[in-house]
């Protein structure tokens, strides 16, 4: 079975009129690639890496969900899709990373949250990351984030 690395039937976003995010997870599909692996991560994230460690990179999701003052994304560095893959220092290091950013950028409240395994989660990116979105607070809607 030829491997997925992104979920097209995942990227449609209401809010998005010029299709752009759904365009790009389109071509990400038709090469075959995993756009978070690091070797194709330049090819496709255009956003710095803020902050990085052993396990993971920290980088401003470049498809922010409407409403969000911030929308960070932790990436695995190696290559896996499902939680039980994730070893202990890999957690400490997650942890330790979403720290550094809220420290960084002075984050009072947030949601994280992650998508993992089949194709049932509303995930586009199979390869894991976690999400670390900070709502404008009462000058802005609800956030909403598809988990299904
Ligand atoms: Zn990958």
């Amino acid at each position: 079975m030829e491997k997925k690395f992104v979920n097209l039937k995942n990227a449609n976003r209401p809010n998005d009129k010029s299709k752009n995010y759904e365009k790009v997870i389109d071509r990400i599909e038709k090469e075959g690639v995993c756009p978070f692996c690091p070797e194709h991560l330049s090819n496709y994230h255009k956003n710095p890496i803020i902050a990085e460690n052993f396990s993971w990179i920290a980088t401003e999701n470049m498809y922010p969900y409407d409403g969000a003052k911030f929308h960070f994304l932790f990436i695995h560095k190696k290559h896996v899709s499902t939680i039980e893959e994730l070893s202990a220092k890999g957690w400490a290091d997650l942890q330790e990373l979403i720290s550094t950013i809220i420290k960084e950028f002075n984050i009072d409240g947030g949601s994280v949250f992650v998508r993992f395994g089949n194709s049932n989660t509303g995930a586009t990116v199979t390869h894991l990351h976690f999400h670390l979105v900070v709502s404008k607070g009462n000058q802005g809607s609800p956030i909403l984030a598809r988990i299904g």
